[in-house]
């Protein structure tokens, strides 16, 4: 058993992740970079940074901005749920959207809010026009694209596309029509496996951007048995995990995803392809928590919710010691998030010095 010292913070605690970047892949030129400077590395001090127990989100996107605008290290991100398959996640130095439309949630219509804002699900130009976005859409399906996303390029200077199909003829745009397209574009690794569903080609994308590995399934039911285990090649560890919300043990998807589960290490797996206020995301967890004890799955809640990870964790707002997660990975010379009556505890290792108990 492991002594460790408790130190607790509102800080971040900073530990470099190793990116594991070094494959040959396609080149393909890049948009001219922002204007502005991208964000540095300076640590903020403890007044700057949002409270992670703070009052609940509003639809002003004034909570958004702070989290849009502070800076963020190699081992953080910010995860946004859009509603059914759309994330947004903001790393060190790039904003990423993934399957983002405005129509559907799960067999609902998505609500539009009276002040849409990244906070209430909604990709606002105003409050992205200074990030590096980078627009990814795994196949045409329209719960998966929406040509709105078009519509952003007119105002976000820094702006790229990245498609699991040929989507149009502007040639600006990237197409990973694969099989197994690769492509590295500027400080990003992208890599695709192939599918079809109801007629239409889809890819699932794995990419590596800022220190962080981050998988989007999209709709992919391909041949898994051959396509995890190519990607296993390419990344052991998947830091952010979208995954398909199927959890019927009948269904091909449920074989597919224990095999991705169980085939890479996970920080971090979100469902999607549903109405999070429908509770199927719990029964999600429910059903691979069972199968897979100690799985790290993080269900949003509602359109908008908002996700730090940090330091090979999720930090999820407003949550109490009641209801966090039990960390599930301890080994020796890791750090380790535990959450204490609201404040967020990090047991650091330190040898001999203290009896501690946090991190059994
Ligand atoms: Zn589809
Ligand atoms: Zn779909």
């Amino acid at each position: 058993m492991f002594k460790h010292s408790i130190i607790t913070i509102t800080l971040a605690l900073l530990v470099a992740l190793a990116a594991g970047c070094g494959s040959a892949v396609t080149t393909t030129p890049m948009p001219p970079a922002a204007t502005s400077a991208p964000p540095t590395n300076t640590p903020i001090p403890p007044t700057a940074e949002p409270s992670l127990t703070g009052p609940p989100t509003t639809e002003t996107g004034a909570s958004s901005n702070t989290w849009l605008q502070r800076d963020l290290s190699t081992d953080e991100a910010v995860v946004w749920y859009l509603g059914h398959c759309g994330y947004a996640i903001r790393t060190q130095n790039h904003f990423l959207i993934f399957d983002y439309q405005e129509k559907h949630d799960g067999r609902d219509a998505k609500p539009r809010p009276a002040q849409p804002s990244l906070e209430n699900g909604f990709i606002v130009p105003d409050e992205i026009e200074n990030l590096r976005v980078r627009v990814f859409v795994t196949h045409e399906h329209a719960d998966h694209f929406d040509p709105v996303i078009f519509e952003w390029k007119d105002q976000v200077p820094d702006i790229a596309y990245y498609f699991g199909w040929r989507a149009a003829d502007d040639p600006s745009f990237h197409y990973l029509v694969g099989p197994r397209a690769e492509l590295r574009s500027g400080d990003l690794e992208i890599y695709t496996i192939n599918s079809h569903h109801s007629g239409v080609p889809e890819v699932a994308y794995l990419v590596k951007v800022d220190g962080l590995v981050i998988y989007h399934n999209g709709d992919y039911r391909g041949e898994y048995e051959e396509d995890y285990p190519f990607l296993r090649r390419l990344a052991g560890r998947i830091d952010l995990t979208f995954a398909f919300r199927d959890f019927d043990e009948r269904n091909r998807y449920f074989e597919q995803n224990i095999d991705l589960f169980q085939r890479f290490d996970h920080r971090a797996i979100f469902p999607m392809h549903d109405s999070a206020e429908k509770g199927l995301y719990a029964e999600f967890e429910r059903v691979y928590l069972s199968k897979l004890p100690g799985l790290p799955i993080f269900c949003p809640q509602k359109i908008g919710e908002r996700f730090l990870f940090r330091d090979g964790h999720i930090i999820r707002e407003g949550e109490s010691a009641t209801n966090m997660p039990e960390p599930i990975q301890v080994t020796e010379g890791t750090t380790q998030t535990r959450f204490i009556d609201g404040t967020v505890m990090v047991c650091v290792p330190a040898g001999d010095l203290l009896p501690a108990d946090c991190c059994p």
